[in-house]
């Protein structure tokens, strides 16, 4: 990626645009200011000098004794009407030339400033004020006058440039300075999208035991926490998986490793028909074990692809438990178990009657399975709040506790040989919590090893 379109650099131009605008508007404040408070520190030594000068004799007498403040560059000029002439009086020879409204209008009454060049271009600034001078004649008496004083804005301007120069080199370099510490920091603080970026692209398909080492408090390191977590979880998901397929070849490669055997043993020689009937049915009895494994297996490839046809309706599910019940009870009569049938309530779940009869199905053949004769299957059906809970208990060989916690992972078996003799695949209860969930509903377990379990389904009822 070029610099040009990296976070780094729009951050940094953003931020050096908002301190440039931010920095001029500073500057050209701290000019005017400054400039506004110098000329009206000047204006007001000039009013407070026309004051002082505001005696027509101290005026003549500062004029003949060439009393000006030279050093402020001062100038004094009285201009009055001689008949129709202007006249002006001054000490030295100004080399000033103002206009004849400015004039007129002070001698007419109107105290006024204003700046002008001198011919040698230095800048002077000057205050008209009205004033009356007695004449000797003819004819004798008082006359309007108007008395201008100016004084240099050299060191004004000089004052003012020096700020403007200064200005100009300080604002440039700041940013520039800016521009360096903005690069810096949002390097530093962009490192880990870096260390991020080259993680993610070191992770392969089949290893996903990487990490991002951002170690943070900050939002990225937040954000390299979550990714962790997230590839984590992809691990165990992708490890699950593996182990998923290993297991499977495994259960199918049994069934047909007993299918090979028995075959090859039967082709071997001439055999009386009894024993070929019993090779057919060992054979028969794995090809049906291997396809319901293979069914179970495709459930759950389907819930996994997310790709199952729910067909969801209202359920009464005591008439369900109930009509169950006959099955069972023939399946309990063969294995020399007694069935009891609680009285089911009408509870009426919305659910899909098909993949329900599954799930009790799978649980009451677990409990036929693992329950040795003489023992008891029973099936309740009940109502807790909102949820109706049907409880399949047996009297069989119950699961340890630590093995309770494993039961519905896929080919978690506590007895494997026995399982496998009892036609057990393992998945069955995978597939029962899948169906559960998927009505969001629950499976809980309690079972003491020995005296038998119980599983109870919680559904959530149909609300009115
Ligand atoms: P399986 O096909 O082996 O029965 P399941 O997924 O249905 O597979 O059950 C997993 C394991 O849980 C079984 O192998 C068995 O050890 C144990 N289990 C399940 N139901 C019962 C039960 N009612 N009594 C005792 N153990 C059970």
């Amino acid at each position: 990626m070029s610099f040009i379109h990296s976070i780094k650099f729009r951050f940094t131009i953003w931020y050096l645009l908002v301190l440039a605008v931010l920095l001029s508007a500073l500057s050209a404040g701290v000019y005017f200011y400054l400039s506004r408070s110098l000329y009206r520190g000047l204006d007001d030594s000039l009013i407070l000098r026309s004051t002082e000068l505001h005696d027509i004799p101290a005026i003549l007498e500062s004029i003949r004794q060439g009393e000006f403040q030279e050093e402020l560059g001062e100038i004094v000029i009285l201009y009055f009407y001689s008949g129709d002439q202007l006249m002006e009086v001054s000490p030295r020879g100004t080399n000033i030339t103002l206009s004849h409204e400015f004039i007129s209008q002070a001698i007419a009454g109107t105290s006024l400033f204003a700046t002008i060049q001198t011919e040698e271009g230095e800048g002077l600034r000057l205050l008209a004020v009205p004033i009356n001078i007695s004449i000797l004649g003819p004819p004798p008496g008082i006359q309007p006058a108007a008395l201008v004083i100016g004084r240099s804005t050299k060191q004004i301007d000089q004052a003012l440039a020096g700020l403007l120069r200064t200005l100009i080199i300080a604002v440039p370099l700041a940013l520039a300075l800016a521009a360096g510490g903005g690069i810096f920091l949002a390097r530093r603080a962009l490192k880990p999208v870096d260390k991020i970026a080259q993680t993610a692209q070191e992770i392969e398909e089949t290893d996903l035991s990487q990490r991002i080492n951002v170690n943070t408090k900050d939002e990225l390191g937040r954000l390299a926490a979550t990714l962790n977590e997230m590839i984590g979880r992809l691990e165990k998901a992708f490890q699950r998986q593996k182990q998923f397929t290993s297991d499977a070849s495994h259960e199918l490669r049994t069934p047909l490793a007993v299918i090979e055997a028995e075959s090859t043993l039967a082709l071997q020689k001439e055999r009386p028909s009894s024993d070929y009937r019993q090779s057919l049915e060992i054979i028969s009895q794995e090809s049906r074990q291997m396809s319901s494994l293979i069914d179970q297996l495709l459930t759950l490839a389907r819930a996994d692809a997310g790709k199952e046809q729910w067909n969801f309706t209202e359920v009464n599910l005591g008439k369900l438990i109930t009509n169950l019940g006959t099955d069972i009870e023939v399946l309990c009569q063969e294995k020399g178990l007694s069935f009891q049938l609680g009285q089911p309530q009408d509870l009426v779940v919305k659910g899909d009657e098909a993949r329900l009869r599954e799930l009790f199905m799978n649980l009451l053949d677990n409990a036929i399975r693992y329950t040795p004769a003489p023992g008891t299957v029973s099936v309740s059906l009940r109502r807790e709040g909102q949820m109706a809970v049907a409880a399949i208990t047996d009297t069989g060989v119950g699961i340890p506790a630590e093995d309770i916690p494993f039961i519905f992972e896929r080919f978690y078996r506590v007895d494997k040989s026995r399982s496998r003799a009892e036609g057990g695949s393992g998945l069955g209860l995978a597939i029962c919590r899948h169906i559960a969930e998927a009505h969001k509903g629950k499976i809980e377990v309690e079972s003491q090893v020995g005296a038998g379990s119980t599983f109870s389904v919680w559904l959530p009822l149909q609300s009115p």
